[in-house]
């Protein structure tokens, strides 16, 4: 997913490292290379000068301008910086015991979101549990009925002896704009009635908007203080490129996310997103999505 990007840095490395002799001038000419490699993959820019900046004081703090061999030197360098950047690496989604262990999903409208809640739901089947799926999505009205097909399919044909099953309220869509805190009376039912079922994980598939506004984030808010979620993940779409940095910027503000699943990597082969979300938010990316089906779903 990122080979774009690793071929571009090597090249700019082997560049820096064909050279007999390496001074501080041609360690920030090296870095230029790399700041373009990282600016085509559309790594937010912020993110990239921090990047390039501590890589040459690093270069120069570890006096590879008088090593033997330079060029291996700053290849490590570059390395450690960028698993500093992406670290630490933690795909492992934290489960209750008893349970439910409850999880929030959010993320704007088209970003993956309710086809994402279908293969954590899968993921989690294959793990032997019992999801239920709730469809607090009452923006988009199509939404409680793919996630109802989701659920139906993913229980159907996923792997594992888990079991997964779909908690809408579809009639609530038609109040949804009118009244005030519908999503959360949904949610809430939705999560009682998981604990009469003795459900091992809720997921709740909350509303997006095209842009982020005041009335979604009081929506989700309320989501979070009615049915307190264990682990809240935001779910963005790496083709968005720069503008998912501001997305996940502002959701995590308002909601304190614990992860990270990126969308759409079989699209975007650049990977900028990933290394632009984690630097804002600090969170892990625990998933990446890898296509439209339950299945396209790996661990970061
Ligand atoms: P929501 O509005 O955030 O709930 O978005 P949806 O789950 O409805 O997804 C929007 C579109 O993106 C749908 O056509 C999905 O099939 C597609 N989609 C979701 N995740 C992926 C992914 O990882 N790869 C690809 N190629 N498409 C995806």
């Amino acid at each position: 997913m990122f080979d774009t990007l690793s071929g571009k840095l090597t090249s700019a490395i082997r560049n820096l490292s064909g050279r007999g002799r390496i001074s501080e001038t041609n360690v920030r000419e090296a870095m230029e290379e790399v700041r373009r490699a990282l600016l085509e993959a559309d790594v937010h820019v912020d993110v990239v000068s921090e990047f390039c900046e501590k890589v040459v004081q690093d270069a120069l703090g570890a006096q590879v301008t008088t090593s033997l061999k330079p060029g291996e030197e700053m290849i490590g360098i570059v390395n450690q910086r960028l698993i500093d950047f992406m670290g630490p690496v933690d795909s492992h989604v934290m489960l209750v015991d008893p349970g439910p262990t409850i999880i929030m999903m959010c993320g704007l409208q088209g970003s993956g979101k309710t086809t994402t809640c279908g293969k954590l739901a899968a993921y989690l089947k294959n793990r032997g549990k019992k999801v239920s799926l709730i469809a607090a999505d009452l923006q988009r009205p199509a939404a409680v009925e793919q996630l109802q097909v989701i659920a139906n399919d993913v229980n159907t044909n996923a792997k594992g002896v888990g079991e997964v099953t779909c908690y809408a309220e579809p009639e609530k869509c038609g109040e949804y704009g009118t009244a005030t805190g519908v999503a959360v009376g949904v949610c809430k039912r939705g999560v009682k009635q998981a604990r009469k079922d003795k459900v091992d994980v809720v997921i709740l598939d909350t509303a997006g908007r095209l842009h982020i506004d005041e009335d979604l984030m009081k929506e989700l808010r309320g989501v979070q203080n009615t049915t307190k979620p264990h682990q809240v993940y935001l779910v963005i779409d790496a083709m968005i490129g720069q503008d998912a940095v501001n997305a996940a910027g502002t959701f995590h503000e308002q909601l304190a996310t614990d992860g990270i699943i990126l969308t759409k990597f079989d699209s975007d082969t650049r990977g900028g997103a990933a290394l632009s979300v984690k630097r804002v938010t600090g969170v892990p990316i625990k998933f990446i999505g890898t296509g439209e089906k339950f299945d396209a779903f790996e661990e970061f």
